[in-house]
């Protein structure tokens, strides 16, 4: 094949391109392309950024190659790669003899570096965070299955997914977990993760340096963008106002969106109502607060995984004890294990007892009489004032004797202190709650469910 045969065809094949896309497209994204080569049947063309070549791969990749195909049938792949236009000697290997060689194996469009534009505008995945290492339980298996019902499908479920829920329990988890999914499956699918901080970073620099039309476009070409900690945004109008466009531009196109917060589109403060409503609009999955049975779960995972025998014993300590999020129920573990392999001996309750002894008291610090009394007050409709008072209507002395009996449970006050707390009542009227609530518990089981919520809700 001679290089001027090549090029006359290079030349048809754009010229196509101009009539099928139209001038101004052409201009933009089709003109940098420069021929470099044909080799082994196989077109190599150049584009001078990563990001146009990311561009076209997406927009341009399947016509550049049926147009060639049909130009030249002895070509059955076409690359396009980086290259910066000046100084690079585009056509240098053209003249190569492809004739007699065996044909390559069909790599067509760029089995390409494929994050390429992503790790410029997004931030780098965490290696751990897979979805085989994701222990799922009821709190969760919600947004888990929405994830990776997101991650499965090529076409656009629901839009935008909105990931919810409290600190530390593992949103960013399912999102990059979601990303490395869909990254393996399909490399040619550009994923963009990215916190909603360094999404604003990104603008405010590109307004500084007038470059606002870069920005939109880098976001505006990714088939999945997740935003992380969405609530960052809130109160930055001009921001919200270029995430809003953003957002819209995507949408239209079919292109999915994953977002996540610590509240529910409709609780996020300082967001334009339109924004809100628009982030609602697909679907919205809450990750709830842990559950004992999560917890002992995740324990045994990270165990496993760790390749570190926990007795039960400790395991279920921990699952009982620290109940804030999954990062401090993680980090506990560490220490844990971490001490024992120190000093060289097993993992024992006392050992444990010892290592997270000032873990253990911030989290028995963490739940007070007063607030006991304030959410048993709320659950049974009573006034606050009323874990104080005298009166002995059942409708305010069973809710009192609740919240005496939770206060006994969650945490460490003697008896005489938690009477003092309700209006300076003897340590046998606690005592007297407590039993009168052991046994309704046993008696009746919807009063037995109404109990555990409240204590599951208290200790979250
Ligand atoms: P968030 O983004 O909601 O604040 P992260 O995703 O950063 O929380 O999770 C905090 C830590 O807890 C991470 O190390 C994560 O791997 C871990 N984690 C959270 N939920 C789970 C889970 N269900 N299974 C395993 N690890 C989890
Ligand atoms: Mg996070």
């Amino acid at each position: 094949m001679n290089d001027d045969a090549v090029r006359a065809q290079w030349n048809r094949v754009r010229g196509r391109l101009r009539d099928e896309f139209g001038e101004a497209a052409f201009k933009s994204w089709l003109n940098p392309l420069t021929l470099a080569d044909v080799r082994n049947g196989q077109v190599r063309i150049c584009v001078p950024t990563r990001f146009l070549r990311d561009w076209v791969v997406t927009h341009y990749g399947d016509r550049i190659r049926t147009l060639w195909s049909k130009e030249n049938a002895a070509i059955n792949g076409v690359d396009i790669v980086v290259l910066p236009t000046s100084g690079a000697k585009p056509n240098a290997a053209a003249n190569e003899p492809t004739a007699g060689k065996a044909p390559p194996p069909a790599t067509l469009l760029p089995p390409c570096e494929p994050t390429a534009a992503s790790e410029e505008i997004g931030a780098p995945l965490d290696p751990r965070y897979r979805f085989d290492n994701f222990v799922v339980g009821k709190p969760n298996e919600f947004a888990y299955a929405a994830a990776r019902r997101v991650a499965e499908s090529d076409t656009v479920s629901f839009n935008p997914l909105f990931l919810y829920g409290g600190v530390g329990l593992g949103k960013t988890h399912l999102m990059h977990a979601v990303a490395w999914h869909i990254r393996e499956r399909n490399p040619r699918r550009s994923v963009i993760y990215l916190s909603a901080e360094k999404f604003m970073y990104r603008f405010v620099r590109a307004l500084r340096f007038q470059d606002t039309m870069a920005f939109k476009e880098q976001f505006r070409s990714v088939d999945v963008l997740m935003i992380d900690d969405v609530q960052f945004i809130g109160g930055k109008d001009s921001t919200q106002e270029e995430f809003f466009h953003t957002f819209n531009s995507l949408v239209d196109q079919g292109r999915q969106i994953i977002i996540s917060a610590d509240k529910s589109p409709s609780d996020l403060q300082g967001m334009e109502e339109r924004l809100r409503s628009r982030l609602g609009c697909g679907l919205v999955a809450d990750i709830h607060a842990t559950s004992y049975e999560l917890r002992l779960g995740i324990i045994g995972a990270k165990a496993e995984q760790m390749g570190v025998e926990v007795p039960r014993k400790v395991a279920e300590f921990l699952a009982h004890k620290i109940t804030s999020n999954v990062r401090e129920l993680e980090g506990a573990l560490n220490r844990v294990v971490a001490h024992a392999q120190l000093v060289g001996r097993d993992i024992t309750l006392e050992s444990t007892q010892e290592v997270l002894h000032d873990l253990l008291r911030a989290n028995d610090r963490r739940i007070t009489i007063e607030e006991i009394q304030k959410k048993v007050a709320e659950h049974f409709n009573i006034r606050l004032a009323d874990m104080h008072s005298a009166r002995r209507a059942r409708q305010v002395a069973r809710p009192r004797q609740v919240a005496m009996y939770l206060a006994k449970q969650l945490t460490s006050r003697s008896l005489p202190e938690i009477g003092r707390k309700f209006g300076g009542r003897d340590h046998t009227t606690v005592m007297h709650a407590v039993k009168k609530v052991e046994e309704l518990r046993d008696a009746d089981s919807s009063f037995d469910e109404d109990i555990e919520l409240l204590r599951r809700m208290l200790e979250t």
